[in-house]
């Protein structure tokens, strides 16, 4: 059985820590850059560090391949218009021991997401297990001192 409201404490504590250290979207995702891309910005297309910086877009343009990509190109994060600091919460959450699909619903709540939304979300996360593993672990490890025991 979920301990749902031990749970929410945690979550606010790691959603507190997360929204500190990164005081805007912005600061989390050139953080993702770094923890993705120690050694550079990488084209997921071509595997080139020959890019371009659009730092108003978040993007590198590659300068072999021409592609456009993001840090999140190419991850379960794909495409996503939530905040990536909700991600990383939503990921502490439902990587932990205790979840299941059915506390969704508490994870919109906390999140201040649609059901729909935490569903979606929720569901990406546990397939990036198999799929994405690396960058998950990275994502995991940036708040690794607050996992659930
Ligand atoms: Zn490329």
């Amino acid at each position: 059985m979920v301990d749902w409201s031990r749970m929410v404490e945690v979550v606010n504590k790691v959603l507190a820590d997360v929204n500190s250290r990164f005081p805007t979207a912005t600061s989390f995702f050139d953080h993702l850059e770094v923890t993705r891309w120690p050694d550079g910005a990488t084209c997921p297309y071509c595997t080139s560090q020959r890019s371009t910086p659009l730092p108003k877009e978040g993007r590198h343009h590659c300068n072999y391949c021409n592609s456009s990509y993001s840090v999140t190109t190419g991850t379960f994060l794909s495409g996503t218009r939530v905040d990536l600091r909700k991600w990383l919460a939503a990921v502490v959450i439902v990587l932990s021991e205790d979840y299941t699909q059915s506390t969704a619903r508490n994870l919109a709540a906390t999140l201040s997401i649609n059901k729909n939304t935490a569903c979606r979300m929720s569901r990406l996360i546990q397939i990036a297990r198999h799929t994405d593993a690396r960058f998950l672990a990275s994502m995991n490890l940036i708040v690794s001192e607050k996992r659930f025991p």
